[in-house]
């Protein structure tokens, strides 16, 4: 499972670390959750906050 950030203005994704964009400075409260399943693919989620992404 990794986590990251997602700038919702520019889409742009960032790790963990980064609290803000940096092209825009938008602070950065999404957090995308990606998943391997059974079938061996990729699930993404995006939540609001990382209680939620465990
Ligand atoms: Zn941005």
């Amino acid at each position: 499972m990794t986590i990251s950030k997602r700038c919702p203005k520019c889409r742009k994704e960032y790790t963990l670390s980064v609290k803000a964009c940096i092209k825009c400075g938008t602070q950065l409260t999404k957090f995308i959750v990606r998943v391997r399943n059974q079938d061996n693919n990729w699930v993404t989620k995006t939540v609001g906050s990382l209680s939620l992404a465990r």
